[in-house]
């Protein structure tokens, strides 16, 4: 049999596969062949990566703003913390494709392509990406683009979206407090699921400020825009014409009990969103892909194959589905759930926890801080379904 095209066909040019991308050039195996192909290879200025990190952050050149301080709000309370251990960082999406696909094209063993991926294929041998009108083969292919048929005809049991509508807003007066993140200001006025204003302050002029929902049905965007105008005037008695919308970003993000699928096919590795990497409980990825992404580099290097996305410990996974059946079926009790949560731990406690880089023995303690009986009616109704995924 003849040798594959490439060593390496990276499918989907998104977060993911330009990580990989990024660090496979910046490694050991930076002489490799690489294909790396996406229907647009045109930087998006569509959406702001946030994530908390600990010590020198993933590609730290790349951060346009980062917070040590956190507020959480519940109607007239809010709750204000330092952070000790992370630091919360932002990056802009355009900013990263940019600086990442120039660095790709300029490598000497990339090839890229813009065109659509019709389908992924795989054997023992070798792995095949089609588009319409071309054939590629490669030793493996790391796919970000399309969802394993597994998880499409899967059902999940709580099929909630993380759901959002921001503005990036810029006003004449000094309004924001520039040092601090609001990371969920809860909306008690909202029925049908949770939700919350979520605002990244870059400057007391300028932040982009959110309106999410977590629940199974998605709004018009007149609701959020109206949610965010009325915001906007309670909380800084700002009225439309005192300030200019510059940006808006619009997002779905899964936050489902799905199944682990690694692979799409024998040697096509699952990454990012398709490849489950997002936590169900947060709707958070970006943290998670750049493990992923380290730790394929790293096995690839130390015996030739690719590591598949991580898989929660089984008790984190069974939390996730807890909160998720709380959420989903008695939103009001998840609301009462976040604010114990928030009022009872260190937002660096709860970091950790969300991070899974806990001891069973501090979860406890996290957890212990919350009210157990929704968590022992979540225990009973998820407890089929927590082995299937
Ligand atoms: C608006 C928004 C904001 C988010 N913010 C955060 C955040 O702050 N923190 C966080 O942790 N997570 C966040 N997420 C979740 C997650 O980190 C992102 O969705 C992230 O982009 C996922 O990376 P990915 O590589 O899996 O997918 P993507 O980045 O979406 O990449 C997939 C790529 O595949 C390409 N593609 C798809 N189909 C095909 C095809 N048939 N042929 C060729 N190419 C194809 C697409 O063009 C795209 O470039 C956010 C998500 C959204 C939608």
């Amino acid at each position: 049999m003849s040798k594959p095209d490439y060593d390496y066909i990276i499918a989907g040019g998104g977060l993911s596969g330009l990580s990989l991308g990024y660090r496979l050039i910046h490694s050991e195996l930076s002489a490799k062949k690489i294909l790396l192909v996406d229907q647009t290879l045109e930087p998006k200025n569509d959406k702001i990566w946030s994530f908390w990190h600990e010590g020198s952050p993933p590609f730290q050149d790349l951060i346009y703003k980062s917070w040590k301080q956190i507020k959480v709000g519940f109607g007239d309370q809010m709750i204000l913390q330092p952070l000790e251990r992370y630091t919360y960082h932002s990056i802009k999406s355009s900013v990263f494709e940019k600086v990442v696909l120039k660095q790709l094209q300029n490598h000497s063993s990339v090839d890229l392509l813009e065109d659509t991926i019709v389908s992924l294929e795989g054997d023992e041998s070798r792995a095949t990406l089609k588009t319409s009108t071309n054939s590629f083969t490669a030793d493996y292919i790391f796919q970000s683009c399309l969802t394993p048929a597994e998880i499409e005809q899967d059902s999940p049991c709580y099929p909630l979206i993380q759901h959002f509508l921001g503005w990036e807003v810029e006003t004449a007066d000094n309004v924001f407090d520039s040092s601090t993140v609001t990371l969920m200001d809860f909306d008690p006025n909202f029925s049908g699921g949770i939700a919350f204003i979520y605002i990244l302050p870059q400057s007391p002029q300028k932040a982009m400020i959110e309106y999410t929902i977590f629940s199974d049905q998605l709004k018009q965007k007149p609701f959020y825009e109206e949610k965010l105008a009325i915001y906007l005037h309670n909380k800084y008695n700002l009225r439309p014409l005192d300030y200019k919308i510059t940006r808006t970003e619009y997002g779905k993000i899964p936050m489902q009990d799905h199944r682990y699928v690694p692979r799409y096919a024998p040697r096509v590795i699952n990454m990012g969103t398709v490849g489950g990497l997002t936590k169900p409980s947060t709707g958070y990825t970006f943290s998670r892909i750049q493990r992923h992404v380290e730790d394929i580099i790293h096995q690839l290097i130390a015996n030739g194959k690719p590591a598949l996305p991580h898989r929660s410990p089984f008790r984190y996974r069974a939390y996730d589905l807890w909160l998720l059946q709380i959420i989903h079926d008695h939103p009001a009790t998840a609301m009462q759930i976040f604010e114990q949560l928030f009022s009872n731990n260190s937002i660096d406690e709860i970091f950790r926890f969300l991070s899974e880089d806990h001891s069973l023995l501090q979860d406890f303690k996290t957890m212990s801080r919350v009210a157990y009986p929704p968590f022992f009616r979540a225990i009973w109704k998820t407890r089929k379904r927590l082995f299937e995924i």
